[in-house]
């Protein structure tokens, strides 16, 4: 079932998802040649928890940071490590944090010093692809509508679309019905509604959209080693469209965290 929720649960998201979004923030000044993966791991889990939160990721399913860490090639879900970051890397990097029992989730995908052309386009047009998608959300929209967008935004630029890997609904639990594919048609799928909560987020590829599950049963690799990007917000529908949860913090609760 798909849950509509409150103004009040609402808020409770937003605080959530403000922190992921400051987490973004204070983590990126630290995307540089040379520090590991591991210490942006903990960096992140020191800041999410001063922040009142606890990291959302952290022993989900089993997972065992706080942060997905997916370099070049990776997908989602590389598992931090003490690999360092080295110039021309680009790493995309997902944050879930928890309040109160609501999540926000996002991702984004960072350069690391210098990037080649190919890198810049990816990460360019997999973030026009999130916004793209977004703009089809308002009430009375299906959720097909956003996956057909980014679809068709994707495959413009001649970028693949990871299928086996969709966004999600938010709320008690960091995933929850529906599924948001990044790919699909026009007029089908679940009917938006205000109080909904989703994360938009597509993957896109260089190369193959073709996936492989790493030895350590978690990281997703595209098979021919092509680059790939992810841009992710978690948005709540409103009365005429969508408001992003995984921003910076409007109104609500007095600001109160
Ligand atoms: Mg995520
Ligand atoms: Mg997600």
């Amino acid at each position: 079932m798909i849950s509509i929720k409150s103004e009040r649960e609402i808020e409770l998201l937003a605080i959530a998802g403000n922190v992921v979004y400051q987490t973004h923030k204070y983590l990126k000044p630290f995307i540089k040649p040379g520090i590991t993966t591991k210490e942006l791991d903990k960096l992140a889990e020191e800041f999410i928890r001063s922040q009142g939160c606890t990291p959302s990721f952290l022993g989900y399913e089993g997972f065992p940071n706080t942060l997905c860490t997916s370099i070049n090639s990776e997908v989602v879900h590389g598992i931090p490590s003490n690999y360092k970051l080295k110039n021309g890397d680009i790493i995309s990097i997902d944050i879930g944090a928890c309040f109160k029992g609501y999540h926000g989730d996002s991702a984004w995908t960072y350069a690391v010093g210098n990037i080649s052309d190919d890198a810049k386009y990816i990460m360019e047009h997999t973030e026009k692809s999130l916004y793209v998608g977004l703009k089809e959300i308002k009430p009375g929209k299906r959720i097909g509508d956003i996956g057909a967008a980014i679809e068709e935004y994707a495959h413009a630029h001649n970028l693949g679309v990871v299928k086996e890997l969709v966004g999600h609904g938010v709320g008690t639990t960091v995933h929850e019905e529906p599924d948001v594919p990044n790919f699909g048609t026009k007029g089908t799928g679940p009917v938006l509604r205000k109080g909904m909560v989703i994360a938009v987020e597509p993957m896109l590829t260089l190369g193959s959209p073709e996936i492989v599950i790493l030895d350590n049963d978690w990281t997703i690799e595209t098979e021919d080693y092509s680059l790939s990007a992810h841009f992710e917000h978690t948005v709540a529908v409103t009365d005429d469209g969508y408001r992003i949860l995984t921003g910076e913090l409007k109104g609500g609760l007095n600001g109160q965290k």
